[in-house]
């Protein structure tokens, strides 16, 4: 097993690899715990892509100065570079918590067809992370957003819809 975030497909048929939605979610729980063994949060997940592929991902935010390493979107990352592709459509994920808003967003974009979790956004601030406090940013309202505040800043109609001018122009570009 590797636990250094770059996890290599193993086939879900292997002996002893799980095979069901518990079975991989278990899994994942394992490698929260390892991780926290191995200097990393206790997060931990898995994506099994549409032919039945396993990649593993774990949260190396401290580990790697990486604020964005959180276990699920290291998975996708794996899953991604493994596959040779941007799009994950077909896939499931399983996670030892449920997704923060940034991986849920990292999901949608990966075209993920369903996510289990485990632990909720709750448990996860019981533990002392803003996962709820973050949900809250999303769902809330004004004054849940004061704590980062986004803002659109004029600009000249031309100047601001410039880069998807020269995307819709650029026949060579890769829709994603
Ligand atoms: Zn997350």
């Amino acid at each position: 097993m590797e636990t250094n975030g770059t996890a290599a497909p193993i086939p879900a048929n292997s002996p002893g690899v799980a095979s069901s939605p518990a079975d991989y979610l278990a899994r994942a729980v394992q490698l929260a715990v390892e991780n926290v063994r191995n200097e990393g949060g206790p997060f931990g997940a898995i994506v099994v892509s549409a032919d039945g592929r396993v990649f593993e991902g774990l949260n190396r935010v401290t580990a790697n100065l990486d604020p964005s390493a959180h276990a699920e979107v290291t998975a996708i990352r794996n899953a991604c570079q493994g596959l040779g592709t941007f799009d994950l459509t077909g896939a499931v994920l399983y996670t030892s918590c449920e997704p923060c808003p940034m991986c849920l967003a990292t999901s949608l974009w990966a075209r993920i067809d369903r996510v289990y979790f485990a632990a909720d956004r709750h448990d996860a601030a019981e533990a002392g992370f803003d996962d709820a406090v973050f949900y809250q940013y999303f769902e809330g309202g004004p004054a849940d957003r004061a704590v980062m505040p986004v803002a659109q800043e004029t600009l000249p109609t031309d100047q601001r819809i410039a880069p998807f001018t020269e995307w819709t122009q650029n026949s060579a570009r890769t829709e994603y």
